[in-house]
């Protein structure tokens, strides 16, 4: 029993065999995912598919790369759609070459922030190449709830993010060969700080180079870690699982696999 905590299953990538991803997802044990949203764009989307296939939870927000297609009508329709996500996410910074000002990904971060902490929900955290700047946004909403997803930082920036509060994400990432600092910074954090994820279908493990990702390949990542950490897998699932609905408590009740 696994939790993909961070996939993109309403992704165009899975559009034609959806069904099947799914089915080989379960298969391999794995059978719930928080599914986050990037773009209001395919909040809809999102929706009908957290409502039609057990084991989805959805997480509605506006991805710092995406904040060019948000309208005030969408910030109207958030508080609806949060009624029955899991967190309010992915939201972050990015200080990629095609992304917005960060000025205005401040703003926008501030104000999903602001919302997170007026419904009581917890978040889903971006940064590429912000870590820095992320946690110190950050530190005005502390304490925090929810997941650092994919988090690449140093141990000295993991320990502030788990002091906030947060959980953080672990995903194919750490399979790669050159991701050598992660492994360190892994080695070094408490079990109770670690979430699985895959990013699917971005990010994929080793194992699949240049292919699409998809949430049945957690078990790699599992397996990774737990060899890294020289723990056994399945004490790795429990403890991770655990782990998962505390970062995000409304969870457990859309699944229904952890129901008596
Ligand atoms: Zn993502």
């Amino acid at each position: 029993m696994l939790i993909d905590s961070h996939c993109h299953l309403d992704h165009e990538a899975f559009a034609s065999d959806r069904a099947a991803v799914l089915e080989r997802s379960r298969t391999a044990g794995v059978d719930a995912w928080v599914v986050p949203a990037y773009s209001p764009r395919n909040w809809s989307r999102l929706q009908d598919l957290a409502e039609s296939a057990a084991g989805v939870a959805a997480a509605y927000g506006v991805h710092p790369l995406y904040l060019g297609e948000l309208s005030e009508q969408d910030w109207g329709r958030l508080p609806t759609l949060l009624a029955k996500a899991v967190a309010l996410g992915e939201i972050g910074l990015d200080r990629g070459e095609d992304a917005p000002p960060l000025e205005l990904q401040l703003t926008v971060l501030g104000r999903q922030l602001d919302l997170a902490q007026e419904l009581e929900l917890p978040v889903i955290l971006h940064a590429r190449r912000a870590s820095e700047d992320l946690l110190q946004a950050l530190r005005a909403w502390a304490p925090l709830r929810g997941v650092w997803h994919s988090f690449s930082g140093s141990w000295e920036q993991a320990r502030k993010a788990l002091d906030l509060g947060l959980h953080l994400g672990v995903g194919g990432t750490v399979t790669h060969p050159r991701a050598a600092r992660l492994r360190r910074v892994l080695q070094a954090l408490p079990l109770e700080a670690l979430v699985l994820e895959t990013d699917a279908p971005f990010q994929p493990p080793a194992a699949h180079p240049q292919q699409r990702n998809e949430p049945a390949y957690l078990r790699e990542i599992l397996a990774a870690v737990a060899e890294l950490l020289a723990i056994a897998p399945e004490k790795l699932a429990e403890i991770t699982v655990k782990n998962t609905l505390i970062a995000f408590p409304r969870l457990e009740r859309e699944l229904c696999w952890t129901k008596p």
